[in-house]
């Protein structure tokens, strides 16, 4: 996994001190190892089951040297983030993804790294400018969909998301699109509006692509560390939420984060973003994702 050696050189550093450092499993030893983890950004929650977890591992298997520790503590980590294989069944299927997050967290960026990747993979994608608030998003998912070489339904400014869906939706079908995907919008501050439009337009594909399988996936900044997390728990409040996009993960070491998103909330992170290029967006598998910091 590339991208993220700030993460893995903020964990890889202290936890290898840790474990050369100690000539005992001790008291002092869990503590060190919380510590990094919280600072690493696993979240005091994650970070306490997992170091139960080791205890309880050590114990149960008589470990009595601290060098032995690394590999049930990589082991910890990968069954706190468990949630079985994690599915990209949009790839197989006529699919209609819904993006949501707030302003600057890379959402019209990974919706464009998507259509890129997909269309490369030789599917047809159509993109839908349903963040219709702010004219310049819609003029970046412009560019966004010209690099990609992908298909846009666009209106102008302030015009109706639904709208703008229930076009992209018409498009979708007469163009046979294998997936289309929507950059819509992610204004936390007004919940009840943000839902609303989202019902909005949920009742829209039900009603005019009712066979399209659908997902909504979340756009979080990786760089926000704990923010992140709660971010996610309000968009949970507000819809559906099948999977994260995790962002920004090149430019922090704080990635961690995406243990425990998945541990805390049980939710798959489904790609990471890792710069700003099209290529930028990877499949997150969380084994690899654990090798990857530890090696
Ligand atoms: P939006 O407002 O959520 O649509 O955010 P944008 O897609 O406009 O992205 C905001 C900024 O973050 C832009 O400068 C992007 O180039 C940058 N960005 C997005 N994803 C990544 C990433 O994975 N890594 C890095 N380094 N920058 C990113």
């Amino acid at each position: 996994v590339a991208g993220l050696q700030k993460t893995r050189d903020n964990i890889i550093a202290g936890v290898d001190s840790i474990f050369s450092g100690f000539s005992a499993i001790d008291e002092e030893f869990y503590e060190e190892i919380e510590e990094i983890l919280i600072m690493g950004d696993l979240g005091i929650q994650t970070t306490m089951s997992i170091v139960e977890d080791l205890k309880k591992k050590v114990k149960e298997q008589g470990i009595k040297d601290p060098s032995e520790c690394k590999q049930l503590l990589m082991d910890s980590i990968r069954e706190q983030m468990d949630l079985g294989e994690n599915a990209y069944e949009f790839e197989n299927r006529k699919s209609v993804l819904l993006i949501i997050g707030v302003n600057g967290v890379g959402k019209t960026t990974s919706v464009g790294k998507l259509a890129g990747q997909m269309k490369d993979d030789g599917k047809k994608v159509i993109v839908a400018a349903a963040d219709t608030f702010r004219a310049a998003a819609i003029e970046q998912l412009t560019e966004w969909a010209r690099r990609a070489g992908v298909d846009i339904i666009a209106q102008q400014e302030g015009s109706d998301p639904a709208a703008v869906v229930f076009d992209a939706v018409a498009a979708a079908k007469s163009r046979q699109a294998d997936v289309l995907i929507c950059d819509t919008a992610g204004r936390l501050h007004n919940k009840k509006n943000l839902m609303e439009e989202l019902k909005k337009i949920n009742r829209i594909i039900d009603k005019e692509y009712p066979d399209a399988y659908r997902e909504t996936l979340v756009v979080l900044d990786g760089t926000t560390g704990q923010n992140a997390l709660v971010q996610a728990k309000q968009f949970m409040e507000v819809a559906d939420i099948t999977g994260i996009i995790l962002t920004k993960l090149d430019g922090t070491a704080k990635g961690g984060i995406a243990v425990a998103i998945q541990s805390e909330l049980g939710i798959p992170v489904k790609y990471i973003g890792v710069g700003e290029k099209i290529d930028d967006l990877q499949k997150f598998n969380a084994n690899e994702f654990v090798n990857a910091l530890f090696h």
